[in-house]
């Protein structure tokens, strides 16, 4: 006899990291940030590297004030967490449960379906439209008594869209105001033009959750830190399910440090923007119709089947991306990998 599962866990696929850099090669599989962290963030980590035999103070309260500064927000509609990809589990944990529906765009992040299968809960996959962006309408008409959670992702990992101003107000407009909306902003920074404010739509809505993370425009994804902003209420039942003090204490000095170094960060922030819209110009001048990015990575879409040929291109052409059936996301890296994907992306649509 063999230990049983869950059945609900037994059935779950499972989740598909990136691929690490071949030798000499550009690691673009896992939209991390190419800089080096920040001088200040690695003293920081550092210093706090001193006090590591102590436990970390619960709930991170010092950085929960650096960012209610930052985001003019109280401190009590802050929850940090070990990266923002876990405080998506601990909210969708908190309210759905076996019989209950969660109603996400797909494709999205892959973390979704995890998540919503692991709580016990039912995955609703709405497709998205055919310029790769969230249907909001088609959203909101998934819809049933059995939904409880509903999950925006804008900039869309990995298709690189983002929801409109006014199509999102009409959405909230529309949901339920006891069903939980999660607005997933994990590259929210990379936005540089018509940018939602995800806070500000927070103080009219209680039902709304804004994810953000340290992981990718800050350049921390090592240290696994994110926060959510929302009802004190909602954030209480996430923090209830996850585990008590597990945000270090190095990912939160590492955290003040690049908040209190935002300039730097924003710097680089913009460097990479710049280098994305420009790689995005060069791929759509050479004939490949890529969705128009507004992350740190571009959506070069493919036809199910084509896994492994894609694999070889990447490998020829010496980078790593994440391969889906339907899309190949790379990311923005190292500028001298800029070559190497208008390439790939021209042989991949090739395979058409
Ligand atoms: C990277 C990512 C996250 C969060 O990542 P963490 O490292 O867990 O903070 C959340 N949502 C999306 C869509 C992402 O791509």
């Amino acid at each position: 006899m063999t230990v049983r599962l869950r059945p609900e866990i037994a059935a779950v696929p499972p989740y598909q990291q990136g691929r690490p850099a071949p030798q000499g090669g550009y690691k673009l599989s896992s939209n991390e940030n190419p800089f080096p962290p920040l001088p200040a963030v690695v003293e920081a980590v550092q210093r706090e590297a001193l006090r590591v035999n102590r436990y970390p103070r619960p709930g991170a309260p010092e950085l929960r004030a650096a960012l209610a500064t930052e985001l003019g927000v109280d401190e009590g509609s802050i929850l940090i967490g070990d990266g923002s990809a876990t405080l998506l589990q601990q909210l969708i944990h908190a309210v759905a449960g076996p019989g209950d529906e969660v109603v996400y765009a797909w494709r999205s992040f892959d973390a979704y379906p995890l998540f919503v299968r692991t709580g016990g809960a039912t995955p609703i996959e709405v497709p998205v439209d055919a310029e790769h962006a969230h249907d909001l309408d088609a959203m909101a008409d998934a819809i049933t008594e059995r939904t409880r959670a509903v999950i925006v992702c804008s900039p869309n990992n990995p298709t690189g869209t983002i929801v409109d101003a006014a199509a999102l107000d009409a959405f909230l407009a529309r949901v339920p105001s006891d069903v939980l909306v999660m607005l997933d902003e994990a590259y929210i920074e990379f936005v540089q033009d018509s940018a939602i404010d995800g806070i500000a739509l927070q103080r009219e809505h209680a039902n709304l959750v804004v994810l953000r993370t340290f992981s990718k425009a800050h350049g921390l994804a090592g240290l696994r830190v994110g926060y959510a902003v929302g009802d004190p209420a909602v954030l209480r039942g996430a923090d209830l399910c996850g585990v008590p003090l597990s945000q270090t204490s190095l990912a939160s000095a590492a955290a003040i440090a690049a908040l209190a170094h935002r300039d730097e960060t924003y710097a680089r922030i913009e460097v990479l923007a710049a280098q994305r819209d420009a790689l995005w110009q060069r791929i759509v001048d050479a004939g490949v119709p890529v969705p128009r990015p507004f992350g740190n990575f571009v959506w070069v879409p493919s036809q199910p089947g084509q896994e492994e040929a894609i694999h070889d291109i990447l490998a020829a052409n010496r980078i790593v991306a994440k391969v889906f059936a339907d899309g190949v996301r790379i990311s923005v890296g190292e500028p001298e990998a800029d070559d190497h994907i208008v390439a790939a992306a021209v042989e991949i649509q090739a395979l058409q």
